[in-house]
């Protein structure tokens, strides 16, 4: 899969406190999460995924499912998003 460089260009835009995104194929419980598996790198995949920050809690500090893919997180750096979500990681992305 590719980094998905579309969908992060956006985030940094509309996000100027997020210093650091994060794309891996794993999963965390109880996120949102887009409904639809759209292909990596799509128009469609980053408006979705831009859509779930503007409305999560805290946009730059967010954790974003992307459906049987994986996860975007956004964080003020690379070391506070490890720190955040590391100990929440799962391996399997869900499938459904
Ligand atoms: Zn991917």
């Amino acid at each position: 899969m590719s980094v998905d460089a579309i969908e992060h260009w956006k985030i940094y835009l509309e996000h100027p406190e997020v210093g650091a995104i994060m794309h891996v194929h794993a999963w965390v419980d109880g996120i949102a999460a887009t409904e639809i598996n759209y292909p990596c790198g799509t128009a469609e995949l980053a408006d979705a995924v831009a859509d779930l920050i503007r409305v999560a809690p805290e946009p730059g500090r967010a954790i974003i499912g992307l459906k049987n893919h994986g996860l975007t997180i956004t964080g003020p750096s690379l070391e506070e998003i490890f720190e955040r979500v590391g100990p929440h990681i799962q391996r399997q992305v869900p499938m459904s």
